[in-house]
This record gives C-alpha cells, structure tokens and sequence, in this order.
C-alpha cells in the first residue's frame, strides 16, 4: 500500500465537540459533517458523535440519505433544505430535519400531506446574502408553516454569519442585530454560531450552534482570536520519503523545471499530489515535515507527487515519515502559503486518500486501531 494516508483521531473530534459545548454552555451543538465531515470521513464521525450530539448537520440531502444507507439512524439536519417537494417527504419519514431557506422550499413542506410531521428549520437572511428568508417574510413563513400542521412546533431560526472569523470586523454585529429585529416577536428557538462565532463571538450563541471546522482541531481565524481554544490536533495527512537523489547547483526539479538548486541538493520525493488534494498552488518554500523538521517544497506540486529538499536534513532518507498536515504543522500554515484556507484542503482530500479513523469503540465497525 502506498504510505499517504489521512490518520484521523476521533476522540479529538469529540474532545472538540466539548470544547465548543465549554464555551457555550448555554447551547445545544448540532456538529456539522457535511462535505465527508470536511474530509475526515462522514460515516465514522457521525459513529463517533452521534452519543453526545442532538443532530448531525449535513449540506444536502444526497449526503443525509448516504448516511442513513449506511446504518446512522440519529436525527440528521440538511442545511440547503430540499431540492423538491419529494425531499420533504422522504425527510418527514426518514427522521431529517430540513433548513428551508428560501419561499419555494417553504411552500413545498407547508403543501405536502406528511404522515409524520417536519422538523423545520427556517434560515433568515440578515446580510451575508447566500441563502435565507428576507427578514420581514418570516412572520408569513411561520404562520404558513404551523397553519399547514405539517411541521412540528419548535422550528428553529437560524441565520448564518458571513464574517465571524474576522474578529474585528462589525459585520458580525450587525447581522446580530438583524437577526434580533427579525425574530423579536416569534418566542422560537434561535441558532447564529458556526466555529467563529462559538470562538470569537459570545453574543452569537444560542439555543443551538453549528459547530463545523472548530471540531476538526483548527480555529477559522487565521489573525487567531482572543484565546487560542484548547482543541485537539484531528487529522495528520502522513506520507514516506519514496525516492532521494542529488542533483548539481543550476540543476531543476520537476515540471518546467521551475525550481533551480542553488547549490548542490538532496531531493526527496513524497508520493502525494493534488490527485490526492495535495494544493497544486503550493509555491517552493511550503513547509513539509520530514523527519520531524520542516523542509521547503521544491518545484511544482504535480498529480502524484511533491518534492522537497532534504539538504539540511542529513538522517531523512527513503523511509522516512512525512507530514503534510497535522499535530505539527498546522493546516492553516499549508493552505496559507498555498493562497487558500484549510477548510479547502481538509474537504478537497480525494477518495485516492485512505482514512484510517483512530480511537473510537464502534462495535467493531472502525477499520482503526484501538
Ligand atoms: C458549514 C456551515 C456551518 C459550519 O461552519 P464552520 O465555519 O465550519 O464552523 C454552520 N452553518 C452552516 C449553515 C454551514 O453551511
């Protein structure tokens, strides 16, 4: 087998979810694995949540119905909402709940003749401008809703924060006071906080948060907020040293030869590549550990490989562990070089990576140790 694997530690993941519960004690958490559980693999952590969690929260609903295909039977909660009038009835009865965000999805769940009623959420849109109910047509959303007796009484209001992880910016207070405006008269159950606001943002926690990235062990923030929140290291992207060769000062390194040593080099080679969602924009100099030292990437990242320059570690040879990400190199710092966000590597991992979850009891389902 190819050394490159994703080695994801569960008990973090739940750690983290405490975490989030510590600092908002006041709210339920709904953890969202939408995306593979951004890469962590969505099946084994909904095993590992699902005991200390109401819901789970997903993006759509081909994701949910996956889910359940494979055996989880916890209450599941579909972001975007439905894609159909169908979808509302094969949540009703398969135990989904929906988001609905927008006047068509509303109606579909209020025209539909539901055996079992609807968890209904309802979305608000108060500035981020992506999805939600204009503020002033929620009331009719409401009233058209519990009028139908399609929908179970306790339906949610949430809204979702554009700017949470810029700790200085005023977005976030505004859309507060948006939502606020929005829901003054309702006396329903409020949800506002993702990762950033459950961090940064204390006056964003609600009957409920959604906490996603925060439970993967990486705070969105990347000027980080106040106090660094103690969460757990989840996923090291792990890989070996595969091939070793010196070349000449002047000589180049892979695609178009765009690296050019400088003087006489040691160059390793890694078996990971943006096949395996490994950046391709990653520039020469992206940190690598190897060995326990961060060495710079040299060269173009291609599909199947990168390559690094181990002159300055002398005992790195074939063999030797590699980590891309991880406990000691943070994923933030990789997609931060690489001119993006560690939420984009974490879900952009593709299915040629293998996840080997670690450190969860799941009645002999995990394919991990322990
Ligand atoms: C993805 C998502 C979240 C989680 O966001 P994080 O920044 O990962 O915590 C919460 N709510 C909604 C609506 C989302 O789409």
């Amino acid at each position: 087998m190819r050394p490159t694997k994703a080695i994801v530690r569960l008990d973090a993941i739940v750690h983290n979810l405490g975490v989030a519960a510590r600092l908002a004690p006041g709210s339920k958490n709904v953890p969202v694995i939408k995306a593979n559980a951004y890469g962590h693999g969505a099946v084994e952590v909904a095993r590992a949540l699902a005991p200390h969690a109401p819901a789970l929260a997903l993006a759509c609903m081909d994701e949910a119905v996956a889910l359940r295909e494979a055996g989880i039977d916890h209450p599941l909660l579909v972001l975007q909402g439905p894609n159909s009038a169908g979808d509302v009835a094969e949540a009703a009865s398969s135990g989904i709940w929906l988001m609905l965000q927008d006047p068509r999805q509303v109606r579909w769940a209020a025209a539909t003749r539901l055996r079992t009623p609807l968890t209904a959420w309802l979305k608000v849109d108060t500035g981020m401008h992506r999805l939600g109910l204009a503020p002033d047509t929620l009331p009719q959303a409401v009233a058209a809703l519990r009028e139908s007796d399609c929908a179970r009484d306790e339906m949610v209001i949430s809204t979702h924060l554009s700017s949470a992880d810029e700790t200085d910016s005023r977005a976030t207070t505004d859309q507060l006071a948006a939502f606020n405006r929005a829901t003054a008269g309702l006396a329903l159950p409020r949800s506002i906080a993702n990762s950033a606001g459950i961090l940064y943002w204390p006056d964003t926690h609600a009957e409920w948060n959604r906490p996603g990235y925060l439970l993967y062990g990486n705070e969105p923030a990347i000027n980080e907020g106040p106090a660094a929140a103690p969460l757990k290291p989840v996923m090291t992207l792990a890989s070996e040293v595969i091939a070793v060769r010196t070349i000449e000062a002047g000589e180049g390194v892979g695609y178009g030869l765009r690296w050019r040593a400088e003087r006489r080099s040691r160059i390793g080679t890694i078996p990971v590549g943006y096949g395996d969602g490994y950046p391709r924009h990653a520039p020469s100099g992206t940190p690598v550990r190897v060995n326990g030292v961060n060495v710079p990437l040299v060269g173009i990242v291609s599909m199947d490989a990168i390559t690094v320059d181990l002159s300055d570690v002398e005992d790195a040879g074939i063999g030797s562990p590699v980590e891309l990400w991880g406990a000691n190199l943070s994923v933030n710092d990789v997609a931060q070089s690489a001119g993006t966000i560690g939420y984009e590597l974490l879900a952009g991992l593709t299915a040629r990576v293998p996840v080997e979850s670690q450190g969860h009891e799941s009645r002999g389902q995990s394919r991990g140790s322990e």
